[in-house]
């Protein structure tokens, strides 16, 4: 079985409002919500995780049970504390659906922030195909600007083949067993200095295939995304 892991333990409030951008109301519908729709439509995905501070857990469960047996509903697992940083709110998600699931029961895992709503089932389910001859698999996107290296932010200090750049996006899939061990052979110190998930399995000399990503798929992170979001939504953009 495979399990999606949502993110939504941040506490970025920088698109404005007290609460976390992932728990705004986006076109009639909490941001997760539209973050989960597809993972909740995958043939190929079992449960869905949360990873979501306790203060706003009612109010989700409150919105996946509104419509009773919704899809999100009927995958719907539990929560699980953030941690730290998004890799310690990864790794007490892997924790807890080993002990709720049991580890030998848990094929892939699918990691996804909770601030993406446009994930696609069609990224979903190549996230998780693709990990048949790989330990992962994670949506690209190619670099249309030119890239530069500098150590200092002021001058440029080399130059960069930008055909050999590309931009991680999430979702992100791996086997769940090789992932937790990657995960843990960096513990305690070195997992605070993780920013992305594929980071944790290159660094265990796992391998990660790389799948074509979405521009649609953007990260919701400032009240211009937020906009932009809404108008995509309401149809009146993009
Ligand atoms: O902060 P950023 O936008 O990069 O976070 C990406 C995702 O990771 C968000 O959905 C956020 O809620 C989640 N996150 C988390 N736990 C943290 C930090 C971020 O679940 N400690």
């Amino acid at each position: 079985m495979n399990i999606a892991i949502i993110l939504a333990g941040g506490t970025g409030t920088r698109v404005g409002g007290d609460i976390p951008k992932q728990f705004l109301e986006l076109s009639g519908q909490m941001m997760i919500l539209h973050s989960m729709r597809a993972f909740a439509e995958s043939e190929y995905v079992g449960n869905i995780q949360i990873v979501a501070d306790s203060a706003f857990r009612e109010k989700v469960e409150d919105a996946i049970f509104e419509d009773g047996d919704s899809p999100i509903a009927e995958k719907f697992l539990g929560f699980s504390d953030p941690g730290e940083n998004r890799q310690l709110s990864i790794y007490n998600a892997l924790k807890d659906i080993g002990q709720i699931l049991g580890q030998d029961n848990i094929d892939g895992v699918i990691i996804h922030d909770a601030a993406r709503p446009f994930v696609t089932v069609e990224t979903v389910n190549e996230c998780l195909l693709t990990l048949d001859g790989h330990d992962g698999a994670m949506p690209v996107l190619p670099m249309n600007d030119t890239v530069y290296f500098s150590r200092t932010g002021q001058k440029v200090d080399e130059l960069l083949n930008r055909n050999q750049i590309y931009a991680g996006q999430a979702p992100e899939a791996f086997w769940y067993k090789k992932y937790l061990k990657a995960n843990e052979d960096l513990l305690p110190d070195k997992i605070l200095l993780i920013k992305g998930s594929t980071e944790v399995a290159i660094m265990a000399g796992l391998d990660v295939a790389m799948i074509p990503g979405d521009q649609r798929n953007f990260k919701v992170t400032t009240s211009q995304d937020m906009e932009r979001a809404r108008q995509i939504l309401d149809n009146t953009g993009w």
